[in-house]
């Protein structure tokens, strides 16, 4: 993937495109996170040229995959998903299978160790496996994200491109994006896909004309699945906690973390994680650096003193990342709830459709969700295409 504004051509035919490109496709896909790229593979499979304007200097979004000194990685730890449940998941199970991608069940051999208070020593339990694993990808979540880009040829990507406005202009809407290097150009499309999480899209960019009231309320009101979350790993020379019979899944009411687990890559590095209970704002005062040394301290608490020097540490405040989070998902820890009415009202219906995974009738807010609002978007798409050129007869 391409870190900067350039123009190149990979092998999988996909184009990140440079300053002097032309802008003015037919469909744009706002947000190259895992909705986005499905879109993208959808569209471009129906023959439709496709375009897609990602604010990151990479795409994936909340899909992170990094190696232990934080850089993108084809074979690391997951700093946002790690897990899909094909059993109950079929539309992401099924993608999985169409790419060929191989996976493997969460590591959860040995006990369970539980920290109920401080003044009391923690207990073992022996985990008991409920309903169907956890899943994961072997090299990460990215993978997903990597053999997406192998199956849309011929996409236009725009990499470091925030939209920050959209007007009606007509049939078509004009797209203002801001670039890396700060410029400003515009795009015209005449259907747009915004596969970005509602309440970001809300807080963060300008409709022309203006959403109606309802619309805004609703889309305000939608939590971001996981916006206010961080993780931490610790990664380690070898999965020692497994020697001492322990499976690495603790659940702890003293903190800072509620829930650790064995982060283990298939390719044999090994590794904590835990999701930091600490809240977003506590976690912005307290500094990295601080967090970072409480959370090691409670992995020394639990696993020993052989925790007391991983390799590497890796910490990633999602609630600090303004293309996830906004100020209102730091203190809203809810999920949102599955919902088929329509997300856009009024105007815009004709031109706009969200396709963000939080917009999914089923799993909304997860992998799973992406996949299917994905392809719910495209295919309100395809059909919109199919009536203005073909008009139904009244
Ligand atoms: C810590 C964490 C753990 C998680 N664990 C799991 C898990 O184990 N299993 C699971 O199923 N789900 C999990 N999730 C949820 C999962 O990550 C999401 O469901 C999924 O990645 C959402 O994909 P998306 O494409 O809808 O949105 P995103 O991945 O958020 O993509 C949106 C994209 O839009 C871009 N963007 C935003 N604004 C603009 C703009 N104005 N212009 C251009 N681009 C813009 C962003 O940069 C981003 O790339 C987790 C999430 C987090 C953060």
């Amino acid at each position: 993937m391409s870190e900067g504004f350039v123009c190149i051509r990979d092998a999988g035919g996909i184009r990140f495109l440079d300053a002097t490109t032309r802008m003015n496709p037919n469909v744009v896909i706002i947000g190259g996170g895992l909705a986005g790229l499905c879109a993208c593979r959808l569209l471009c499979a129906a023959g439709i040229e496709a375009t897609v304007v990602e604010a990151r200097g990479h795409l994936g979004g909340r899909i992170l995959t990094v190696d232990e000194n934080g850089q993108l990685s084809a074979d690391g730890f997951d700093l946002g998903p790690s897990w899909y449940w094909p059993a109950m998941q079929p539309g992401i199970g099924r993608l999985v299978d169409e790419l060929g991608l191989p996976a493997f069940v969460q590591h959860s051999a040995g006990d369970v160790v539980f920290e109920r208070m401080s003044r009391e020593p923690s207990q073992r339990y022996r985990s008991v496996v409920e309903g169907p694993p956890a899943m994961r990808l072997a090299g990460g979540s990215g993978a997903l994200v990597r053999a997406l880009i192998r199956a849309m040829p011929g996409a236009r990507v725009f990499l470091n491109t925030r939209l920050r406005e959209m007007a009606l202009d007509g049939d078509e809407v004009k797209l203002t994006v801001t670039r890396g290097d700060g410029s400003e150009a515009v795009l015209t499309a005449t259907q747009v896909i915004a596969a970005v999480p509602p309440r970001l899209l809300e807080a963060s960019v300008k409709f022309t004309p203006v959403l109606d009231t309802l619309t805004v309320q609703r889309w305000r009101a939608t939590p971001t699945w996981m916006a206010p979350h961080a993780k931490f790993f610790a990664v380690y020379d070898r999965p020692f906690w497994r020697d001492a019979g322990l499976s690495g899944t603790a659940q702890s009411m003293v903190g800072p973390m509620p829930e650790i687990h064995d982060a283990t890559t298939a390719s044999g590095q090994a590794a904590l994680f835990g999701f930091v209970g600490i809240p977003a704002d506590q976690r912005a005062s307290l500094g990295e650096e601080e967090l970072r040394r409480v959370c090691l301290g409670q992995l020394v608490r639990i696993y020993g003193a052989e925790a007391r020097t991983p390799r590497a540490t890796l910490l990633k405040d999602w609630a600090a990342d303004p293309l996830t989070a906004t100020l209102t998902d730091r203190i809203d820890m809810g999920h949102v709830a599955p919902d088929s009415t329509p997300w856009v009202t009024g105007v815009w219906q004709r031109n706009l459709v969200l396709g963000g995974s939080e917009t999914s009738p089923v799993e909304p807010g997860y992998l799973a969700g992406a996949v299917e609002a994905a392809r719910l978007a495209v295919a309100r798409v395809l059909n919109e295409k199919v009536t203005s050129r073909h008009p139904q007869p009244q």
